[in-house]
């Protein structure tokens, strides 16, 4: 049996600050995490974090900003604490080590980004992800803590109303075991991967979220799903919007260069959910190249500037698509990116279950509401983890010893005995590919009633064939044929959630684009979508958006 006051699941960026938040505050921390610390999604984050610290920007027009970027689906006082806590935070993590780009005079480089009104967004050139785990890494390395390293969550277990610890595989042993803990903090990132074109790693599958709403936990806004404008064609790796920021610009199969259409003020610049739109449209209009897809061009840029500020691009773009950017245009086409939506929780990062936070990519607070800003996320990952450490110490120190029950470690292993024994019965990846292949052509930028419906009944009927899932390999250590079983039932699970807000909600709004609904309907529709899970489903409640100072406009770039 292990024990801990505060257990965090997940060492991305939101898991480690969580963790060095609650080791601060005293608590007995343990992180349990599938992926060494430094695999993490975070890690291959590449444009930027965002920070008004320039002159001529200021926290109000970063708080306005993301505001309008969330189409004022964002919750207004979550929106202006994370604002005020930009500035701290990226200068702490340049205190714990990280080795930002710098300006000629020295001070932190910063790059225009969609949505932004300033540049804001600071960077490492097209490395930022990497830069701050690695420096946060380092950091929290200078703490005492257990490290439960390459142990998959598969249960977060919660008796008499509140939580009481996890239940997780230790992938080396091919044991389940039962970690009882006071508070207990998921960060285990998003849950891409039920999309076929995403550029997340193939691990984000969103084991955590899954986990959660098995357990009561409300899940909030999920039908909100961010398409990056700019992912390589074929691979979907991320094109970063710090090449558009650096001055890269869209054309169509004519040469134009279309955003002055859907964004005259501000072109190639505007926001994610804008550009997207844009894309899909000059395709399904002509004018893309036959692929489809659009070109970026960064060629007017120059050699010197493409290869110091977007060097991974250029390995990217050389290794996976037999281009070179400083010569050639880069064929692009939007992909799955980022989830608005998440575990539900508040600015402290707790959610409806008292003892289990989230923080990260993993949880909706709500600051993104219907479109995420570029470089807002990098930020909420420590803003909000750290917040999510605190609180999650205050509750350990008041908190009874939790109750743990043989029962829960053996209703898991039994699960998956049950996969192992079957002779014959479904193969894993072929019901990820199906969900995947449901998803992306039926679960996109914009969206039908017809093709929801459809998609529904696609998951649903990949949900009942995952009930004779099988695991042929037979092996107790590192069993990949497992983790892909288990990650698979996870994301069934939120895919069936993503669509069923998504048919839910008759209206358009940020990344949501409903072709029958072309509208942003405030009257109806200003507030966020909530799912348990219910016998048969999710079962959906709504709840007010927060508002502050900010009144509802109409949305223009
Ligand atoms: C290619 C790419 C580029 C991006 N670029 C930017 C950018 O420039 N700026 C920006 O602001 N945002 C960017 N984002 C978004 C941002 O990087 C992520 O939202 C953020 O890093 C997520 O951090 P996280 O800590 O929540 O999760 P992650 O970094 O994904 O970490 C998840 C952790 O959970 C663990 N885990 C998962 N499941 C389990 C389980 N079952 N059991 C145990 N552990 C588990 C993993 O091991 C991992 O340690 C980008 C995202 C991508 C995909």
């Amino acid at each position: 049996m292990h024990r801990h006051d505060v257990v965090v699941v997940g060492a991305g960026l939101a898991g480690q600050r969580a963790a060095l938040a609650a080791i601060e505050a005293k608590s007995d921390v343990a992180i349990v995490s599938k992926l060494h610390p430094l695999r993490s999604h975070s890690g291959a984050a590449q444009g930027g974090i965002n920070a008004a610290i320039g002159k001529e920007d200021s926290v109000d027009t970063h708080i306005y900003d993301t505001v309008k970027g969330s189409d004022y689906l964002g919750d207004q006082d979550a929106i202006e604490f994370f604002c005020r806590e930009a500035g701290p935070t990226v200068i702490e993590m340049e205190h714990f080590g990280t080795i930002f780009s710098r300006a000629p005079d020295g001070s932190l480089a910063r790059r225009p980004f969609g949505g932004a009104a300033f540049p804001r967004t600071i960077y490492a050139a097209d490395r930022t992800g990497l830069a701050l785990l690695q420096g946060l890494y380092e950091r929290l390395g200078t703490e005492s803590f257990t490290m439960y390293d390459e142990w998959d969550l598969t249960s977060v277990v919660v008796h008499e109303g509140r939580c009481q610890g996890i239940v997780a595989f230790d992938r080396r042993r091919g044991s389940f075991e039962e970690i009882a803990a006071k508070s207990v903090v998921l960060a285990t990132g998003p849950c891409g991967r039920v999309y076929g074109r995403t550029t997340n790693s193939h691990t984000s599958t969103g084991d955590g979220i899954a986990a959660a709403y098995r357990a009561g936990a409300a899940l909030k806004d999920m039908e909100f799903v961010q398409f990056h404008p700019t992912a390589l064609l074929e691979s979907s790796i991320l094109i970063t919007e710090g090449a558009r920021g650096e001055g890269g610009i869209l054309k169509n199969v004519n040469g134009e260069r279309f955003m002055a259409r859907y964004a005259p003020h501000v072109l190639d610049l505007a926001s994610r959910d804008v550009v997207s739109r844009a894309i899909i449209t000059e395709v399904r209009e002509g004018r893309g190249f036959p692929g489809p897809y659009v070109h970026l061009e960064l060629m007017h840029l120059g050699k010197e500037k493409i290869e110091s500020r977007l060097q991974e691009i250029c390995d990217f773009c050389r290794t996976f698509a037999g281009i070179d950017p400083v010569t050639q245009p880069i064929p692009v086409m939007p992909a799955q990116h980022y989830m608005m939506g998440g575990i539900g929780t508040n600015i402290r990062g707790e959610t409806n279950i008292p003892g289990l936070l989230a923080a990260g990519e993993a949880a909706c607070v709500s600051i993104h509401g219907a479109n995420r800003l570029g470089g807002n996320s990098l930020l909420e990952t420590l803003v909000f983890g750290k917040q999510a450490g605190i609180a999650a110490a205050e509750h350990a120190a008041r908190a009874p010893a939790p109750s743990v029950d043989p029962a829960d470690v053996a209703k898991d292993a039994a699960t998956v005995d049950a996969m192992m024994r079957r002779s014959d019965g479904e193969e894993p990846q072929h019901l990820r590919i199906a969900m995947q292949a449901a998803m992306d052509s039926k679960v996109g930028v914009f969206r039908l009633p017809e093709e929801l419906t459809a998609a529904l009944a696609d998951v649903r009927a990949l949900q009942t064939r995952y009930e004779r899932v099988r695991v042929v390999d037979s092996s107790k250590s590192y069993n990949l044929n497992l983790t892909d079983a288990l990650e698979t039932g996870h994301m069934l699970d939120l895919a069936e959630a993503i669509v069923v807000g998504a048919i839910a909600r008759t209206e358009s709004r940020g990344a949501h684009s409903r072709v029958d609904f072309p509208k942003r309907d405030d009257a109806n529709w200003m507030r966020h979508t909530l799912a348990t899970r219910g016998p048969s489903g999710p079962v959906l409640s709504y709840a007010p958006v927060t508002y502050t100072r900010w009144e509802p406009k109409e949305r223009v770039y």
